[in-house]
């Protein structure tokens, strides 16, 4: 593949754009890095992204999107072609860090932290949306522009619901970025994947004076985990299975009435994952009739696989190789080399590499909610190092990395990339064709069918959130969409 390092002028004023918002971009990105809010409870993040995108033009068309009310949906323009970019604005647990080179709690007490570097997914999408538009309407360029608040990623993903939803239908392509160790289009796969909770209610008795009266709930459970052990064998060696008991009673003298066990099912694609989880419907029956107990399965969530896209790869690549990685300070490469010290790795500081897109996309054994969204239009993202060789997301290192200078540039790269895969998007219909006939030809015969079980309205994550909190919250998105409909 040959790779041209010349940009056009409609690639390099996007670029132009995003350096011309960088400091709000660094701003938004530290702001969301100090909320450090979790997984569904996302309000003042989704706000500030909310209040940005008005400030700078955008229309919101939906505020808690899906029913999920940390997720929204914005646009610009209107007409074909329709091009989305995705943010993510969620934090996870216990990984809360000052933004220093040394495993050091956050002094404010807040224990959460950005080790996903979500608040750089958020601003580096926000950056590349703001540049896009503001280039769309300088030069009349036709077409529509979507952002979308894709909130609780590390939960139960705000994109499943949202593309059950048809929040993504007719859409034309969809871009996203994530941080990362390496710098590389996302030209990979990632497994499908359901989550499963199996309920066993059994009855309770006197464990010591009458035992036969009672029927064990946790005997269901362990017959059941047992069944999936012996299951393993006879499953395609991409599949997996893991499992964790989240109820097992609370007292050995008590019969236990109710055990539950929380499942994740993975494999290459949906089918295989559906015929495994019929088979684990099937094995939590058997399981409840052999111990004279009740079962109920419930997939409470679930991904598609990633479906990769090579003409999107490779024109992400050369935009990436035009941008050039982030040229890094003494200081900045220090911090790297400490924090590859105190994981026991090779002090290498950030790499000079970016990797071209593999002719055949490797496979991960990881899901994304990513996945939802590449079923419905070409869907490519780009992964830009925020750490060092050894170091990686979900650790306090990266939520320091994520919250400094490293972070920010790779943000920054971030952006100008997709915006220049936009401007491509917008502009080169063979390429839009070209990305339209992988992305068919992957999925084939396929139909979308969403994995949630028909009775989930909204993320199970939601009910143990006090509504109380999201009560001025919501108040304040209500005023906004009245207000951009007013605009
Ligand atoms: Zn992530």
């Amino acid at each position: 593949m040959s790779v041209t390092t010349k940009a056009s002028d409609a690639v390099l004023e996007v670029q132009a754009n995003v350096e011309a918002v960088q400091s709000t971009l660094v701003e938004v990105a530290d702001k969301i890095w100090k909320l450090a809010e979790l997984s569904l409870e996302e309000e003042e993040s989704s706000g500030l992204f909310i209040d940005t995108l008005k400030e700078h033009g955008f229309t919101i068309d939906s505020v808690g999107t899906s029913n999920i009310p940390t997720a929204f949906a914005a646009s610009y323009g209107s007409g074909g072609p329709v091009v989305g970019v995705m943010t993510e604005y969620d934090a996870l647990p216990g990984l809360g860090n000052e933004p220093v080179a040394e495993k050091t709690p956050r002094k404010d007490g807040k224990t959460t932290g950005h080790g996903c570097g979500h608040n750089l997914i958020g601003a580096g999408g926000l950056g590349a949306a703001i540049a896009l538009k503001e280039w769309m309407e300088k030069n009349n360029i036709p077409g529509t522009l979507r952002v979308f608040g894709a909130a609780a990623e590390e939960a139960e993903g705000a994109k499943i619901y949202m593309a059950r939803d048809g929040v993504f239908d007719n859409l034309d392509a969809c871009l996203h970025w994530h941080p990362l160790s390496v710098t590389t289009p996302w030209h990979a796969k990632c497994a499908a994947v359901n989550m499963l909770l199996i309920d066993f209610n059994g009855k309770t008795a006197h464990a010591g004076a009458v035992p036969w009266e009672g029927r064990s709930a946790l005997h269901a459970a362990e017959l059941f985990a047992h069944g999936i052990a012996l299951m393993r064998e006879h499953l395609h060696p991409t599949a997996r299975t893991h499992y964790i008991y989240t109820d097992g009673g609370l007292a050995p003298n008590v019969v236990i009435e109710h055990a539950q066990i929380k499942l994740f099912i993975r494999d290459v694609n949906r089918p295989l994952v559906e015929a495994t989880t019929e088979w684990v419907k099937q094995m939590a029956k058997g399981a409840a009739m052999a111990t004279q107990t009740e079962s109920k399965a419930l997939v409470f969530c679930g991904m598609h696989d990633l479906l990769p896209n090579k003409p999107l790869a490779d024109r992400i690549y050369e935009h990436a190789v035009q941008i050039g990685l982030p040229e890094y300070t003494e200081e900045e490469q220090a911090f790297a080399k400490k924090c590859q010290e105190a994981t026991g790795a090779k002090p290498t500081g950030m790499s000079d590499k970016i990797i071209p897109p593999f002719d055949e996309p490797p496979a991960l054994g990881g899901s994304t909610d990513v996945g939802e969204v590449s079923y419905m239009a070409p869907t490519m993202g780009m992964l830009v190092q925020t750490c060092p060789a050894g170091n990686n997301v979900h650790t306090w290192q990266a939520t320091a990395l994520h919250g400094m200078s490293i972070g920010h540039k790779a943000m920054i790269m971030a952006a100008k990339t997709l915006a220049s895969l936009g401007v491509d998007l917008f502009t080169d219909p063979e390429l839009l064709a070209a990305a339209q006939a992988d992305f068919k030809q992957r999925k084939g015969d396929y139909v979308f069918k969403t994995p949630l079980d028909p009775e989930m309205k909204r993320p199970m994550g939601l009910d143990g959130i006090d509504h109380k909190l999201h009560e001025g919250h919501d108040q304040h998105l209500k005023q906004l969409a009245q207000d951009s409909a007013k605009a």
